[in-house]
């Protein structure tokens, strides 16, 4: 099941630079599809999105939905955030590596919904959907996995 919140208090961090490269994976966010370019070569998942596939250079990327469930590969936690990231005081960066494969993709995003104490490498983890109405878009973050 995905999770989806809304983010009702006015939103102090930075917003992404929404363009005609990245759009697609905006859009998906807010249709609740979390999308990664795919290489429609050797099919590689490719996280951050680059212009061409890392594997084998092709530029036939593809966006392409995954399930948004991965495991926890690496985590941080943060005591002593700058400016309105303070004000979430502890939180999690989390490393996640999604379920798809061949190729290890591994996404960053903050871990919520979890005590910094708690967090393994390894725990199941998925994709949950921040609704921001004031900016108009939808960002992203790692929940556990139920
Ligand atoms: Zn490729």
């Amino acid at each position: 099941m995905t999770e989806a919140r809304i983010e009702t208090a006015p939103y102090l961090k930075p917003l992404p630079n929404v363009s005609e490269l990245n759009s697609p994976f905006w859009e998906g966010l807010r249709s609740r599809e979390f999308r990664i370019p795919r290489c429609a070569e050797c099919h590689h998942y490719n996280w951050l999105p680059y212009p061409a596939c890392r594997s084998c250079l092709s530029e036939r990327l593809v966006w392409t939905p995954v399930s948004g469930r991965a495991t926890v590969w690496s985590f941080t936690a943060v005591y002593r955030g700058p400016g309105a990231f303070g004000l979430d005081v502890p939180y999690i960066i989390c490393l996640g590596q999604l379920e798809e494969q061949p190729r290890r993709c591994n996404v960053l995003a903050n871990l919520r919904g979890v005590n910094p104490d708690d967090v393994t490498v390894g725990m199941p983890i998925e994709i949950g959907y921040v609704d921001i109405p004031s900016e108009d878009i939808t960002m992203y973050e790692w929940v556990p996995r139920r």
